[in-house]
């Protein structure tokens, strides 16, 4: 699942149809994000940027960069094998789910570059579950890591 050309540019990574919507869809009860059983749609052919935060320390729980990470696009980003993020399971699970990139942990919230405004990336199927306050938070991560990733 390949972003459209236009949204390639994105820096968080794995944007596919963005949600232009001024209106975003929030939980009347607050909460947050919550994935939907089972998927790892997020996870299929990556774009994700890393911050040096994140190769430090994915690389201190004994993986080595030149295996999970490639220069793409001008940034050094996940590395996807056989189109799948190199740190999904079989199963359909992230093995360092804990550890994970910090935008991989903003997601479903991305940065459009055009803009640098964030928006909601809509083919997360649980893109509605996010609540205001969550939008805000995963927003100051996204906008951290375009700041802070890698370029080449
Ligand atoms: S690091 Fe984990 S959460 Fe992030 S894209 Fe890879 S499998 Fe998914």
């Amino acid at each position: 699942m390949k972003s459209e050309k236009s949204v390639t540019a994105v820096p968080l990574g794995h944007a596919r149809g963005l949600n232009r919507r001024r209106g975003y869809k929030y939980r009347a009860d607050g909460g947050q994000v919550r994935c939907v059983p089972g998927c790892h749609l997020c996870c299929l052919e990556t774009e994700m940027p890393l911050t040096l935060e994140d190769v430090v320390r994915i690389s201190k729980l004994g993986y080595d960069p030149a295996e999970f990470a490639e220069f793409r696009d001008g940034a050094l980003r996940l590395r996807n094998v056989g189109g799948r993020c190199y740190f999904l399971d079989p199963g359909g699970k992230c093995r360092i789910y804990e550890h994970r990139p910090d935008g991989c942990r903003a997601y479903p919230v991305v940065v459009d570059a055009r803009t640098g405004e964030c928006v909601l990336d809509n083919l997360c199927p649980a893109v509605d579950t996010i609540d205001e306050a969550e939008f805000r938070e995963k927003c100051s991560i996204a906008k951290r890591v375009v700041s802070n990733m890698i370029r080449e």
